[in-house]
């Protein structure tokens, strides 16, 4: 009866081995930690992303400004031209002022020009990469999808297997005396497994020799017996 009982013991001991595997394998699961790195990068790149959209957007209304003035320099050279060719100028000297104006008015419209040209240039260029960037980041969020579905597939699966053994595990209990399960979680205090089997005349826990009379004892099964070394309950 007792030896019956202390198999059900080791057994209960077994389970509560896997079932602390399990959690533990639940609670560090290598899935979690990636999906977090994974998101912390989603997020900077989207962060990234938004703040050169907001350079872009500030980049076309620079563009908008330039092309203005450009529209306004080239009125004004027409209006130069139109004035210089018009007849109405008596003087020479009247005459160079406006071609000296139409001088100053034509370099800064090609300045200008120059500036529209390099917006135009960075737009282009700013855009490109955008593209680009919004297409990693799809790609990112597709791998992350992928990912999260993974690991709550695994950690379903471990729950399921988790929840298969703590009912096996309940089951057991009831079919052990609490006399014997109090003594178990007593040991339990002080080492992991409580439980130790004789192999070849040593302790499976502790790897010490254990005493002929002791393996008698164990053997009799007449009550509980320890290990003189290491305390645990032998079977
Ligand atoms: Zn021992």
């Amino acid at each position: 009866m007792l030896g019956e009982q202390l198999q059900k013991l080791f057994n209960f001991q077994e389970l509560e081995k896997e079932s602390e595997k399990m959690e533990s394998a639940l609670k560090n699961h290598p899935g979690k930690k990636e999906l977090l790195t994974l998101r912390k990068t989603i997020e900077q790149a989207e962060t990234s992303y938004n703040q050169r959209c907001e350079k872009m957007e500030a980049l076309k209304r620079e563009l908008a400004r330039a092309e203005l003035i450009s529209r306004e320099l080239d009125d004004e050279i027409k209006m130069l031209e139109k004035k210089i060719y018009s007849g109405e100028i008596k003087t020479m000297k009247e005459l160079s002022k406006l071609q000296e104006k139409q001088n100053v008015v034509r370099k800064s419209n090609e300045e200008n020009d120059d500036k529209v040209l390099k917006l135009m240039e960075e737009l282009d260029e700013l855009k490109k990469s955008l593209s680009t960037e919004k297409q990693e980041i799809a790609i990112m969020k597709k791998e992350y999808n992928q990912k999260r579905l993974k690991t709550l597939e695994e950690i379903d699966k471990i729950k399921n297997e988790l929840e298969r053994i703590n009912k096996e595990k309940e089951q057991l209990m009831n079919n052990i005396s609490s006399e014997l399960l109090d003594k178990y979680e007593k040991v339990k205090k002080q080492k992991k497994e409580p439980v130790a089997f004789i192999l070849n005349g040593k302790c499976s826990g502790c790897r010490m020799d254990v005493s002929v009379m002791v393996i008698r004892e164990v053997n009799r099964h007449e009550g509980l017996v320890y290990c003189e070394s290491c305390g645990r309950i032998l079977i």
